[in-house]
This record gives C-alpha cells, structure tokens and sequence, in this order.
C-alpha cells in the first residue's frame, strides 16, 4: 500500500557505512536506516550470528524457555542499570508495553482511569496508543476517535509537569523521548531529564523514557538518559537493537518491571531465537569495539567540521544533537535537499519540514565523516542556489 512516498532508488549490497544501487553507483549512508544499521551494513558478526542461527533453530516460542533472550535481558540489563526486559518487534510495540506498564501500575495504586503525561512534538510510533501519545496530528489525522488516557505538556519545559499535575489526579507516568527525533533532534536543555526524575520521584510516577531513536550508543552513551546521569523506571529499544533484524525491548527496573504477569501482555514472536542473537552480536560488537566512545569522538568531529564547512551559508539556522544523532536546522523548508543529496552519493532525510537529520553507523570512520560534511555542505550549497 502507498505509505511511502519513495525515492527513486533501490540498493543492492552495502558494507560498512557504503551502498550501492543496482547500476554500481556508490552511496555514503549517513541515515542508517534511520537509527537502525548501528554497526553499518552487512556487519559480519551480525550476519554470522544470523547464518548460523538461521540452520539451528528460528522459532520455538515464548511458552518455552528461550535461551538466547535470556542472554540477551542479561546483557541489556547490565548495559543498561535495569532489570527486566519484554521483547517485541519494533519501537511502537516496546511503546505499547511501556503503556500498558503504567496502566497497570496506575490501577495497581488503586487509579481506574491512568493518565500518562506525554509532549508536543513527541514520536512514539504508528498503532493506535503510540499516535495518540506521539504529538503530531499529522500522524493523528483521520484515525481518531484516539487512545485516552493522555495529557499533553510543552517539552523541554519542567513547570508544565506540575501544572498538569494540578489540573490531572490521574497521572501515573510520564513517557518522553530524552532527545527529540522526528520532532527535529530537539535536545532538552541540560537539568530537564533530572527535574523530570526528580518530579516523578516526588509524585510517585513512572519515568518512562523512549529510547527507540536515541538508545544503542546512538548518543555517544548506551542510553541518552545516561548523558544527564539518572535512570528511568522503563527505557524502549527497538531500531539500533538488532542492526535492521526486527527486535524491540521495553526495560524495567523496580516496581515497573514486575507489573506484567503471565496472561498480561505477549508476542508471538517477540525476543525469537534469531533475532535475539542479532541483538546479543550487536551489543557484544558495540562493546568490544568501544563503539558508544567511538560515537561521541566521530559525533564531536562531524558537529565541528559542520559548524566550519556550514557557518558561512546564510541558509543555516542552528547545528545541534548529541553524539551520532545530529540535525541542521535551515532557515526555510528543505524536504527537497534530500533529492539533492542522493544525486551527490548522499543519504540524508528531513524532518520537522527544515531540520537535516543525520544518524550514521556507529563505525563510520574520521575519513567518512570527513566526507559527509563535504557532501553535505556541497548539497546545501547546491540546494540554495536550486
Ligand atoms: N519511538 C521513536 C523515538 C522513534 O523514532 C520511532 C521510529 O521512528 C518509534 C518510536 C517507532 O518505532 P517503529 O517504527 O520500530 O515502530
């Protein structure tokens, strides 16, 4: 069906941070899938893991014990500071388990109708409960009645959460991204993840943080949340996680990760055998690989030399993000940009109508970096002058 308006191309083979179309023409991938391919594309030890998996066993199912996904929780848990782990398919599904988390802790604190405190701006998936919680009404638009249950406050503002707690006796959670993606990589200012810690501690709320873009290293830290120094109650994984094998992950910690008992929530596939050892090949690469401090140095040097190649083009408004996860905002609409710089060999995308998003893999090299801000400030330039 026609959810995609797509660009005119399709790929090949990849390898690293490269990809190429079916002609042989060559393309420095500085989207990664959006967010996805954390370890580049055709990464050995993910393959690897996948081959061998793939022979052994696929699927059993979640009424049996899983192996691997128990390694897996392991290795998140300890990366991540939590402790439980449900496994799912993509962002929106570890979303929807992070909500029905805080609906059954609300109900569990005698609360019949939870509310869940959510932003403007926020991106939280495409079912039903996550575009109600996302706040955009482009993503609303033609599907409502919506989910109740939601109260939205400005982002990145810590007096909304008080007020709406004044206004609302229900809420029970509040459920943000620590930096916002589709919004326009919109990094909060430096206390506003601790003042939320600190407001949902006083008033017994969950923390609930989607970590679906930000999370994986992605930051320059495995979790953004780590960048502020505090832990939320429940953290969502999905896109980095499995290198573009489709896993999600919703973690817990304390009472919020003994809320779901057997009969509560499920999936059929969720935390399978195969994608379970995509996500462990992952973490371990990403580990010995010391990739999470790759990804804050190569972030440093892309903002740097994008600040140098961008400042004197009139058309640039603002260069901003953490680690690999960086957007330039320009002074008018650029949807048109991306076209731009496909034809330069250039695999950007916008979002927000004029923020450039760039969300590379975690192993692009100083040389790559070098070249995308080349390829960008070339595209830019080409694209003012259009
Ligand atoms: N949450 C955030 C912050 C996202 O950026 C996305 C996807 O862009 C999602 C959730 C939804 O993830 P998925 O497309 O895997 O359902």
């Amino acid at each position: 069906m026609a959810t995609y308006q797509r660009l005119p191309v399709s790929f090949e083979r990849g390898e690293g941070v490269w990809l190429w179309d079916a002609s042989g023409k060559k393309y420095l991938d500085a989207l990664g899938g959006i967010a996805v391919c954390v370890l580049g594309h055709a990464h050995p030890s993910v393959g690897r893991a996948v081959a061998e998996q793939a022979g052994r066993l696929i699927h059993t199912s979640n009424i049996y014990h899983i192996a691997r996904q128990e390694e897996l929780a392991k290795r998140l848990a300890s990366v991540t500071g939590l402790d439980r782990v449900f496994f799912c398919n993509s962002g929106a599904e570890a979303n929807e388990a992070a909500i029905k988390i805080a609906r059954l802790y609300g109900h569990g604190r005698g609360v019949d109708a939870p509310e869940i405190i959510v932003s403007q701006g926020a991106f939280h998936g495409r079912t039903l409960a996550t575009i109600s919680a996302s706040g955009s009404k482009k993503v609303q638009a033609g599907f409502e009645p919506l989910v109740p249950g939601f109260v939205r406050v400005p982002y990145d503002d810590l007096s909304s959460l008080a007020e709406a707690a004044q206004e609302h006796r229900n809420i029970v959670a509040v459920l943000i991204e620590p930096i916002q993606g589709e919004g326009g990589i919109v990094v909060p200012g430096k206390d506003y993840l601790r003042g939320v810690r600190a407001e949902c501690d006083r008033r017994g709320w969950l923390m609930m943080l989607d970590e679906v873009q930000t999370g994986m290293g992605r930051t320059g830290e495995w979790l953004a949340s780590q960048l502020a120094d505090i832990s939320p109650d429940v953290a969502t994984l999905a896109k980095g996680l499995g290198n573009g094998v489709p896993i999600g992950a919703c973690l817990a910690r304390g009472e919020a990760s003994e809320v779901l008992a057997p009969g509560t929530h499920g999936s059929t596939f969720g935390g399978n055998p195969l994608a379970c050892v995509a996500a462990l090949a992952v973490v371990d690469t990403i580990e010995q690989q010391g990739l999470v401090q790759h990804a804050a140095d190569m972030g440093r040097r892309m903002t740097k030399g994008l600040g140098e190649e961008l400042s004197p083009l009139r058309n640039v408004r603002e260069i901003r993000g953490r680690g690999l996860m960086i957007g330039i905002e320009l002074e008018r609409a650029c949807a048109g940009l991306v076209s731009t710089a496909l034809e330069r060999g250039l695999l950007v995308n916008v979002t927000a109508e004029r923020v450039i998003r760039l969300l590379p893999a975690l192993t692009i090299t100083p040389d790559e970096v070098d070249q995308v801000v080349a390829l960008l400030g070339e595209s830019i330039r080409a694209f003012d002058h259009g």
